[in-house]
């Protein structure tokens, strides 16, 4: 079949420190895609317990940023939806224009998560229903007529019509002996004596199913957490995604540009330039000026320095009486907004991450309380 084979990598929940090193091992050191360019996932990230330094750092290394609510709620309301929405364009800066995805928590959705997606006008597609490949290898599709195959997960009455809302399936997984695995975290239960040759073959199996026949996408729906704190696990995912691009035309996209290849879809050898696949590169800074990322932008040691001040969002008025250094870091989180108008943001491939995500629930919480007052503002 004369059309790229498409791979997605997605990752779930919050974004911090416990979680980004085992983003970094499986993010780093991989092929490039056909056409020169680097892999890139999609974040579905929720507010609580997230770092919107490391936010940044993502999407500055060319990665999707998307919403998956603030508090990790089942059947979310509207407000759990465009809080999360604001708060990663106010604290990691990240451009409404490219915050175009949404995935439901447990993808528990209802008929009224697609209601609230499609009313707030800012959705582009959602990613929460899973989709059995085996009995329905459909691309990714518009709800203008509803759901193409039956919800798996989730409340799905028939015959709703979101018009022009995009749905990315998940699909699922199988074992090689043709039963159903996973669509998410495959092999998750799995003992660690022969886990990675396991995992392995079961995403090879998988993979060849969709290359020599549909080419229909496929994707690994991870959980940093839960899926990659084994060093195994880690290992075959990097192992089996530099495997998969010494094909000749297999590309590791984000769900933005996947629906942007479909919406103008090209041959193999004119996908190596459809602009729908090209590399995401976040504008560079011409005097590698210091901005308030996180990032020692300009190799002098020191992160942010001078900024703190500079970029402090002066409408936030801090009276909690909490550690000194939790307001400090999260006013550097709000600095982040007010920094983004003024400087472009620099790309680095030597991201240095401050380690100043919030420590405990009751902090977060107190902090998360100013956070939602601010957001009705923005
Ligand atoms: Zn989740």
């Amino acid at each position: 079949m004369d059309v790229p084979q498409f791979m997605s990598l997605t990752f779930d929940d919050n974004v911090n420190e416990v979680i980004f090193p085992v983003i970094q091992n499986l993010t780093s050191g991989l092929a490039f895609n056909p056409n020169g360019c680097p892999l890139s996932a999609t974040f579905y990230v929720s507010t609580l317990y997230t770092d919107y330094q490391m936010i940044q750092g993502l999407f500055n290394r060319g990665h999707e940023i998307a919403v998956h609510t603030m508090n990790h709620v089942s059947q979310p309301s509207q407000g759990e939806i465009l809080g999360a929405y604001r708060a990663l364009n106010a604290f990691a800066g990240i451009p409404k224009s490219k915050l175009k995805g949404f995935r439901t928590p447990f993808l528990a959705f209802s008929y009224q998560t697609y209601q609230h997606l499609s009313d707030s006008n800012l959705f582009l597609y959602d990613s929460s229903m899973s989709v059995n490949y085996k009995s329905a290898p459909i691309w990714p599709y518009t709800l203008d007529h509803g759901p193409a195959t039956e919800c798996t997960t989730g409340s799905c009455p028939a015959n709703f019509s979101m018009k022009g809302l995009w749905s990315v399936p998940m699909y699922t997984l199988d074992n090689t002996d043709g039963t159903l695995n996973a669509a998410m975290d495959p092999n998750a239960k799995r003992g660690n004596s022969d886990l990675k040759e396991n995992l392995l073959s079961t995403l090879k199996f998988n993979f060849l199913a969709r290359y020599n026949s549909t080419r229909v996408p496929m994707g690994l729906y991870l959980h940093a957490a839960a899926s990659l704190t084994v060093k195994d696990r880690t290992d075959a995912y990097v192992e089996f995604i530099n495997w998969t691009l010494s094909f000749p035309d297999v590309y590791w996209v984000n769900n933005q540009q996947l629906i942007s290849w479909i919406q103008n879809p090209t041959n193999i050898k004119d996908s190596l330039t459809n602009p729908a696949l090209d590399c995401i590169m976040p504008p560079v800074s011409e005097n590698n000026v210091e901005i308030c990322d996180g990032v020692d932008n300009n190799n002098d040691g020191k992160i942010d320095e001078g900024l703190a001040s500079a970029c402090y969002y002066p409408s936030v008025q801090l009276s909690l009486n909490v550690n000194f250094e939790i307001i400090l870091n999260f006013r550097h989180a709000l600095a982040v907004r007010h920094c983004i108008p003024t400087f472009p943001i620099q790309f680095h491939s030597h991201l240095t991450m401050r380690r100043n995500s919030f420590r405990t629930k009751d902090v977060q919480i107190a902090v998360f309380g100013i956070l939602q007052k601010e957001l009705v503002l923005l």
